[in-house]
């Protein structure tokens, strides 16, 4: 029998939370049944998604503000809209990706039918990040239920009211015998880790990202591993400097630089480096006035990460900005200059709103300096000359480029997200979250009859010549 689906009774009649086990071990029961695989049910729970969107829109935004003092417009432009366009997407297209393909046939099929079905994958695991809880959790279980699977969400335990909205509140939308989130950090993860999934999609850092490959390794379960890094910004004198310094602080700064595809660094030359900063006291200005510790800027997440971003700037050269409020973990957009390859700031994933400036000769250099470091997640290029875009292009390997603009390309359902080497694998998105958590069965039906046997002859021992000629 399933066992009720939210709470288990103890001996003693207290009621406590389904361990991993049963959790899975329900999941495992209910996808059994079939009843996720129908287009119809999908589609119900895809609703009932969009419905918890708009029926908890404060509250999603109170979590927001709890976790992260996030600005209501910042959770709309990063938290709602994103994952709502991509849900209504899914919607719109649904019927289309689940459909079986027909792949075209060469002379040797020509009496056989074959299609590529696209197979829910079973029970999977989505485990969230903090910095975007909404988006980097719900995003995932969009291409996961419009597959058909069984889902087990764990969201991030660094941002506990929107876990906590995501445990109490989204569950009643959804299925409880075909969704269930399970809350907890460290030891909640890895008990869930041990047990056998049919998929794990993880979003976190590059540390966590390889204990949970090894931990599917045990089972052979496939992963997407959505990771982090630096992200680097190249920089030059062919762009109109005041656009591209307003566009790279907004990606700077967008939720206080906790973004796995913010801006972490910029290259650029001296005389590139002196226009940037003058620009910059202007951006900032204009952005927020006199306002040291901006108001409408996140918080960082917790005293730890604090004292972290702390410890990056004790020595270093600050240009502009180095406020902050420790009891409220703020701190104001800083960029520093003089930066040195070894310097801490340039070792580690800064994620705050701290931008070095590493100068650089030339675009040769950059490039020489990208590839001689971890592929990073995102590759910013600021230039007009096409010739540097193309370089940039073809001589770098990353999870996404783009050029003048920061933070745009997963606003679009139709590119794929994602990263490369030490910055993950895998991608999602639109028809892409679709297609990761579906297996692509080849399936090829053929009739039994006398008639079709002849052509097949050739195949069948005994094995001769002149079977060799047909
Ligand atoms: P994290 O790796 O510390 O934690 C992610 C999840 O793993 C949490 O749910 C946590 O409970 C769990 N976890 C932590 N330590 C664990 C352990 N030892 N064993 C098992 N589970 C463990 O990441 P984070 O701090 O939540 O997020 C920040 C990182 O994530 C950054 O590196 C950032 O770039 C990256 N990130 C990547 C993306 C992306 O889409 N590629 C998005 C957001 C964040």
């Amino acid at each position: 029998d399933i066992v009720d689906p939210f709470f288990i009774r103890s001996q003693n009649q207290q009621l406590l939370p389904l361990t991993p086990s049963e959790v899975v071990r329900n999941a495992r029961r209910a996808f059994r049944t079939n009843k996720t695989k129908p287009l119809k049910y999908r589609e119900s729970q895809l609703k009932a998604l969009l419905k918890f969107f708009e029926e908890c829109r404060t509250d999603i935004e109170d979590a927001l503000q709890r976790d992260l003092r996030k600005h209501p417009q910042e959770v709309n432009l990063a938290e709602v809209i994103l994952v709502t366009n991509d849900i209504r997407h899914s919607l719109i297209e649904m019927k289309k990706w689940v459909s079986p393909k027909q792949p075209s046939k060469r002379l040797i099929n020509i009496l056989e039918d074959v299609e590529i079905h696209n197979d829910p994958y079973g029970v999977v695991l989505i485990i969230g990040a903090w910095n975007y809880p909404v988006l980097l959790t719900l995003g995932p279980l969009i291409g996961a239920l419009t597959a058909g699977n069984c889902v087990v969400l764990k969201p991030s335990e660094m941002a506990p009211a929107t876990s906590s909205l995501l445990s109490k509140t989204l569950t009643k939308y959804l299925d409880p015998e075909t969704f269930y989130v399970v809350e907890g950090g460290i030891q909640e993860t890895t008990e869930l880790l041990e047990e056998k999934f049919d998929y794990i999609f993880f979003t976190g850092s590059t540390t966590v990202g390889k204990i949970v490959h090894q931990a599917a390794a045990k089972n052979l379960t496939p992963t997407t591993l959505e990771l982090g890094g630096k992200c680097p910004c190249y920089l030059d004198n062919t762009v109109n400097i005041e656009i591209a310094t307003r566009r790279i602080i907004w990606g700077k700064i967008m939720n206080a630089g906790q973004t796995c595809i913010c801006v972490d660094y910029l290259l650029c030359t001296t005389e590139v480096k002196e226009n940037f900063l003058k620009s910059a006291s202007k951006v900032l200005a204009e952005f927020y006035g006199n306002e040291k510790l901006p108001s409408d800027m996140s918080k960082i997440i917790s005293p730890n990460h604090f004292k972290r971003l702390m410890r990056l700037i004790e020595n270093a050269d600050i240009a502009i900005g180095g406020e902050y409020c420790e009891t409220q973990c703020l701190l104001s957009p800083t960029i520093l200059v003089n930066v040195k390859k070894t310097d801490p700031v340039m070792q580690e994933e800064i994620f705050g709103p701290i931008l070095p400036i590493l100068e650089i000769q030339n675009c040769d250099e950059a490039i020489e300096y990208i590839n001689d470091n971890e592929k990073p997640l995102a590759l910013y290029v600021f230039s007009n000359d096409e010739k540097v875009q193309k370089r940039f292009l073809e001589e770098t390997s990353s999870g996404s480029v783009s050029i003048n603009d920061t933070l745009m390309q997963i606003c679009t359902e139709n590119l794929p997200f994602g990263g490369v080497g030490a910055s993950g694998m895998g991608a999602y998105h639109g028809e892409e979250g679709f297609k990761t958590f579906s297996h692509q069965k080849s399936v090829l039906k053929t009739m039994l009859s006398p008639i079709t046997e002849i052509g097949l002859q050739s195949r069948y021992p005994p094995y001769n010549e002149s079977k060799i000629a047909m």
